[in-house]
């Protein structure tokens, strides 16, 4: 099983990111989740960060979903850098992100 993003469908509201750490850490925070939502200062511009256990990291952003790429993106101050984060676990099989998400912009595949 896999994830697989429909980023134009992302509406920024970060319950991804609490899911996983809820899933994670038992607690409602996005410090160490396994995905985090990436913003820049530009109006509108976010995408998302996927740390994979088998596909690296994976960016969906509005250009497309690009897999292996570097990021050093942290999800705010404090929070760890992506590459020092657990890699997602699929949740055993139940992907709690696949089910938070209000839009299905995460699905799961096989
Ligand atoms: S499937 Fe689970 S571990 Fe993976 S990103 Fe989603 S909530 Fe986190
Ligand atoms: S839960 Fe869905 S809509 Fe919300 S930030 Fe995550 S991917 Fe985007």
């Amino acid at each position: 099983m896999r994830l697989l993003f429909e980023p134009m469908a992302c509406i920024a509201c970060g319950l991804c990111e609490v899911a996983c750490s809820l899933h994670r850490d038992g607690v409602l925070t996005p410090m160490s989740s396994s995905i985090i939502l990436h913003q820049e200062d530009k109006a509108n511009y976010f995408g998302l960060v996927l740390k994979s256990a088998s596909e690296g990291l994976v960016l969906a952003r509005p250009e497309g979903v690009t897999h292996g790429a570097q990021s050093s993106d942290s999800g705010g101050p404090g929070a760890k850098p992506i590459l020092l984060r657990e890699p997602c676990d699929l949740c055993d099989g139940a992907p709690r992100c696949v089910t938070m998400c209000p839009t299905g912009c995460i699905s799961k595949e096989g």
